[in-house]
């Protein structure tokens, strides 16, 4: 008989490990089989192609950076390479909206210099940043107080400030650096500053720049043609009849050598060897809260920010202009109240008709999570103003779409690693059980991706052992 190992959470990362548990499928003695437990009646959680009047709309992520191997591996193990769809040229050219205008951001030392991102004080202190203080301790630092003493407060508000509302939706003063950015964390670690530990890195290219920055390295926003779902219904052929839809997992428990028996909210139990919980914290909380309360504690107190998308359709000949580029981000304090904009059509050609131009902006976040009490249309009357306000579009759209995330990105806060701790020594009373996706090492696709393989691999030596 099979060994059977229950991925609960039908997202990316519980079809890419169940994916890569099927690999084991004949593995010695009896082989591995994986089911896959999703309880809405469509997988692939946040990632969702919505298609309407020759529009191609994300619901959530817009794409993965190519640089982290993984996930373009998986897309050639899938077969889906044909389909692959990686950002215009034009990509590159980002703007932050401030001081009433959008100014492009500087990609080099000399723009940066001459760019008004910053004001003059504020550059200069930047340039400061191999002299700044120390990190005070060992405790946990939020990124706007690591950022403040590096790079000063100016540059903390507005360049990262930007950055993790782009990236994270996120309070800046409320995100550990240590969980956020770890690369920017290990630069200082190990470099004793970020423009040292850049420079180190140059040298060791023979000089070739990788595009990397303290936030990690570069990488060319990659999606497919008929949008990012295609990645989620490669998973779910090779998944075959693995994936069970409509089928809410109510709770676990740990029969010991037996392994684990799964309940579900309709349905006998199952009993299976092992179990992969790749289902949001917030979820994971309520399945192992009989079983394990110290457990289901830390997992709970991962918050998550609410996030709504509001795609917007023009016609191009009714817009005076429409700058190149992937978009903007609206650091706090600058009097809109959108995180920022992309411009989806530019980023990639194709997503909206011929003559048409999509853009999407996303509003909410940790500091604005009221958004979810509005109506569709207060949304859209919000994003058109900041629109207005940003770009001077004031037309009215042809085409209007909005999508909520009610729970739309983790938030790895102040504690984080504690919480992570506690997770790994309760775990450990586990044995066969594992947790893996958004909500605790990475809140990227790459991440869910990269640590499918590994989780897979641990389950395996488990049912070995
Ligand atoms: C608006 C938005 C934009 C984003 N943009 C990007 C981007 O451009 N690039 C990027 O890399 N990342 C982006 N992200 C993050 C990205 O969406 C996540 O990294 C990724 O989708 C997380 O996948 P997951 O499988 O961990 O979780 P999810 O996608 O949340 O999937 C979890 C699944 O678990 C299921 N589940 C929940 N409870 C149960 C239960 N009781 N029983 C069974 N199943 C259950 C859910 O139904 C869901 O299908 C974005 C996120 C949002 C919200």
């Amino acid at each position: 008989m099979p060994k059977t190992v229950a991925v609960i959470g039908g997202g990316v990362a519980g079809l890419t490990v169940a994916y890569e548990l099927q690999q084991y499928a004949r593995h010695p003695p009896d082989g591995v089989r994986a089911i896959c437990l999703e309880a809405s009646d469509r997988a692939g959680g946040n990632i969702r192609t919505h298609k309407e009047a020759g529009y191609t709309c994300e619901w959530g992520p817009n794409g993965y950076l190519d640089n982290v191997p993984a996930t373009p591996a998986l897309v050639r193990r899938l077969g889906l390479s044909e389909l692959l769809q990686q950002a215009d040229e034009q990509a590159a050219i980002r703007y932050i909206y401030r001081a009433g205008a959008l100014r492009e951001a500087p990609t080099g030392a000399g723009a940066f210099l001459k760019s008004g991102i910053l004001s003059p004080l504020g550059k200069l202190r930047l340039l400061g940043e191999p002299f700044a203080r120390k990190r005070p301790g060992s405790g946990d630092e939020s990124v706007y107080d690591f950022a403040a003493r590096r790079i000063g407060s100016e540059a903390a508000e507005v360049l990262v400030g930007a950055m993790v509302n782009g990236v994270y939706a996120g309070n800046v003063r409320e995100l550990c650096l240590k969980s956020t950015f770890p690369k920017m964390y290990a630069m200082e670690t190990d470099h004793g500053s970020l423009f040292k530990a850049m420079l180190a890195k140059k040298k060791t290219k023979s000089g070739k720049s990788d595009n990397a920055g303290p936030a990690g390295p570069g990488g060319v926003l990659t999606s497919f043609r008929p949008g990012l779902e295609t990645l989620i219904q490669g998973l779910v052929k090779a998944n075959g009849n693995a994936l069970r839809l409509n089928t809410p997992v109510q709770a676990i428990s740990d029969m010991g050598s037996r392994g684990f028996r799964v309940l579900l909210e309709s349905g006998p139990p199952l009993d299976v060897q092992g179990v992969v919980l790749a289902c949001p914290a917030r979820a994971a909380e309520a399945m192992v809260r009989e079983m394990d309360p110290v457990m289901a504690d830390a997992m709970g107190a991962i918050p998550s920010s609410p996030l709504a998308v509001i795609h917007l359709g023009y016609n191009q000949a009714a817009l005076d202009s429409m700058p190149r580029g992937f978009g903007f981000l609206a650091p706090r304090g600058q009097g809109v109240r959108i995180l920022g904009c992309l411009w989806s059509s530019n980023i990639f050609p194709g997503r909206a008709p011929k003559g048409k131009v999509l853009l999407t902006a996303m509003i909410g976040g940790a500091e604005d999570t009221g958004v979810m009490d509005l109506p569709d249309a207060k949304l859209v009357e919000l994003a058109r103003h900041d629109i207005q306000i940003t770009m001077g579009i004031g037309v009215a759209p042809e085409f209007v779409k909005v999508f909520r995330h009610a729970h739309g990105i983790p938030q790895y806060t102040l504690g984080h690693q504690d919480r992570l701790r506690i997770i790994k020594e309760r775990l450990e009373k586990h044995p066969g059980l594992l947790v893996g996706g958004n909500s605790y090492g990475g809140i990227a696709v790459n991440h869910c991706v990269e640590e499918a393989p590994g989780l897979a691999d641990e389950l395996v030596r488990h049912l070995e052992s």
